[in-house]
């Protein structure tokens, strides 16, 4: 089992890498916060156009957070249909809504900028319905703390890689990534956004391109002959 001082330097090294072919970017992200929380939760296993479509439709059809607090459920769920799950996100948005007018007073996130980082994963997660991957999505790319997203792009390579083990799940991924990487928002939205495109460009779910990887002499799944078994990516189906 390899040290947490080696973990740590193959990940810097693997971070190192794929800055080289993707390039470091500045910080971007929705310009409005509550469009990147809602949006996030709108996103969960959809495709971005969809996800975009949904969103629109909510917002011309229920114009104020107000409003779609107080939609009818079913209209609420016929508007965001493209989204996947429609009738599970109804609700979850309309409680996240309802709880933050009632804490807040508006349908506003702009104080989590003056939270510590702590603080504001805290407020985010005791929200109904939002978890470590929405929380440190609004947090990194809006309000530029330093957390690291993994979703299921970062999940899958960075267990493939053996940066994280086989078994450890995308939550646990969060603090020991972290752990590895400078405390730095930059380092860690450039971390983010190159795991993700490496796992939707290369290291895709099946078939993953390993010929063209740049990760390949380090990678523990493509040592293993791509039979290692993991919690990131499930048995092939015939
Ligand atoms: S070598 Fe293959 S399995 Fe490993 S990270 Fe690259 S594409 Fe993924």
């Amino acid at each position: 089992m390899e040290s947490t001082a080696s973990l740590a330097e193959k990940t810097l090294d693997a971070h190192d890498r794929l800055n080289a072919v993707y390039g470091i970017q500045t910080i971007y992200g929705r310009t409005d916060p509550m469009h990147e929380l809602i949006g996030t939760i709108l996103s969960h296993r959809t495709t971005h156009a969809n996800e975009v479509t949904a969103y629109r439709t909510m917002r011309e059809r229920f114009p104020t957070w107000e409003n779609v607090r107080d939609a009818p459920l079913a209209e609420l769920i016929d508007a965001i249909k493209t989204a996947n799950y429609p009738e599970v996100k109804a609700p979850y948005i309309q409680n996240v809504l309802a709880h933050l007018i009632q804490e807040t007073g508006a349908a506003n996130v702009d104080f989590l900028a003056d939270l510590s980082t702590e603080d504001a994963m805290q407020w985010l997660t005791n929200l109904p319905g939002i978890g470590l991957k929405t929380a440190t999505l609004l947090l990194l790319f809006n309000f530029r703390k330093p957390v690291l997203p993994v979703d299921t792009h970062v999940h899958r390579v960075t267990q493939r890689v053996g940066l994280i083990g086989p078994k450890v799940s995308a939550e646990k991924a969060h603090s020991i990534l972290l752990s590895y990487l400078p405390k730095d928002a930059t380092v860690l939205f450039n971390f983010h956004k190159h795991f993700y495109w490496h796992g939707q460009r290369v290291c895709t779910w099946y078939d993953p391109k390993c010929s063209e990887c740049a990760l390949r002499d380090m990678c523990a799944y493509y040592q293993s002959g791509c039979r290692m078994s993991l919690s990131s990516t499930p048995t092939r189906k015939k």
